[in-house]
């Protein structure tokens, strides 16, 4: 299949019919795949209403079929085409942080969402995207829009089109190039279908601000005891996961080079993904740095491009800094010990 590239510099005037965005929205009216910039990371969308067009996600991605997708909306007013009951606390999220990186899960409403979305559940994941080309495409393909992120199964989410070109080329009918996406790491899913809302996946939007605005908010068991199934089906499965294997090392500098040394020694090239503070700190064969321990959000935006860029380099192994886990820190140390398959090195 040939997959079509479409580059928007221009994000000022998607309002009005932009021809690249009107032939991205035509190709997923005809039930095709096309991969779509959000600010978190790229989406792989389809509409959401077509187990045709849905089946083709799944297809190009390689991924699990028991792993539900997220909705993409452009307005409010969708929601009540699929979805039944949104408690009050659900309403006020909704009000402070769409557009924006949460995913709300909700009761299922009716039979024309595709059963390929949800997963069988009766329940689904819903967003409404904070990016101007998202908005746009979302508005002119009007229906709800399917959209895991936009890799194949496994392997770190994307942030620029070249991510997704590198996946999927071949494989879906277009992706439309937006430059980097902002955020970095995926929305926070939330399951609005208990009392209290409870926190299904770190991410973009912090427990912190979710709290600011609705009191108490919890975190599925699974997020921070072992021996726990959780409750969202992708959080169960190897994710972000570059070449070499990750191995995450918690302690001072000079700790984390002894590491580096001892694997050197054993005859291993090592990679580390360290931030800007401590980069020329560490010898190593590669030594990365992922934007700047002191705002977060820099590590966040550029943490799935270092993973990509490691798999670039000929190394055996990547050694990564730890990161506090408190704001956007929760989901960047989610996603990093899910790369490290949980493998982590203390200083005692
Ligand atoms: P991705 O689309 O790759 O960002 O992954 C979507 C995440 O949302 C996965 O972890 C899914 O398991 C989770 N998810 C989507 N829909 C639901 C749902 N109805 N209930 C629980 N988790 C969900
Ligand atoms: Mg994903």
């Amino acid at each position: 299949m040939k997959t079509t590239l479409w580059t928007v510099d221009d994000l000022t005037n998607l309002s009005t019919s932009y021809p690249h965005i009107t032939q991205a929205a035509a190709k997923l009216k005809d039930n095709e795949v096309v991969a779509f910039p959000t600010e978190t990371v790229y989406g792989l969308g389809a509409n959401a209403f077509s187990d045709e067009a849905v089946r083709k996600i799944f297809e190009a991605k390689g991924r699990p079929s028991d792993n539900p997708l997220i909705v993409h909306i452009a307005s409010q007013e969708q929601l009540d085409e699929f979805v039944e009951h949104i408690p009050e606390y659900a309403i006020a999220l909704i009000s402070h942080f769409w557009p924006g990186p949460l995913t709300l899960v909700l009761k299922k409403k009716g039979e024309q969402l595709s059963d390929l979305v949800t997963a069988g559940l009766d329940t689904v994941g819903v967003r409404m995207p904070a990016h101007p080309i998202a908005l746009a495409l979302l508005k002119e393909a009007n229906v709800p829009v399917a959209a895991p992120s936009a890799n194949r199964s496994g392997k770190p989410s994307p942030t620029q089109a070249s991510h997704v070109y590198h996946d999927l080329h071949g494989r879906i009918s277009g992706i439309i190039d937006g430059g980097s996406t902002g955020v970095g790491v995926e929305s926070t899913v939330i399951d609005c279908t208990t009392k209290i809302p409870t926190i299904l996946r770190p991410g973009g939007v912090t427990k912190e601000q979710m709290e600011e605005i609705v009191g108490e908010v919890h975190v599925d068991r699974a997020l921070v005891e072992e021996g726990h199934a959780p409750k969202s089906p992708g959080m169960k499965y190897t994710h972000y996961a570059p070449n070499a294997p990750v191995i995450i090392v918690d302690g001072s500098h000079r700790f984390i080079q002894q590491q580096i040394d001892q694997y050197e020694k054993e005859g291993k090239k090592v990679g580390v993904l360290t931030t800007e503070e401590a980069e020329n700190d560490y010898r190593a064969t590669k030594v990365i740095s992922c934007g700047n321990r002191s705002n977060l959000q820099t590590v966040a935006a550029k943490l799935y491009d270092v993973l990509r860029q490691f798999d670039q380099e000929d190394v055996d192994l990547i050694v990564s800094e730890s990161f506090p886990q408190v704001g956007v820190g929760t989901a960047i140390m989610n996603r990093l010990l899910k790369a490290a398959g949980n493998q982590v090195i203390l200083e005692k």
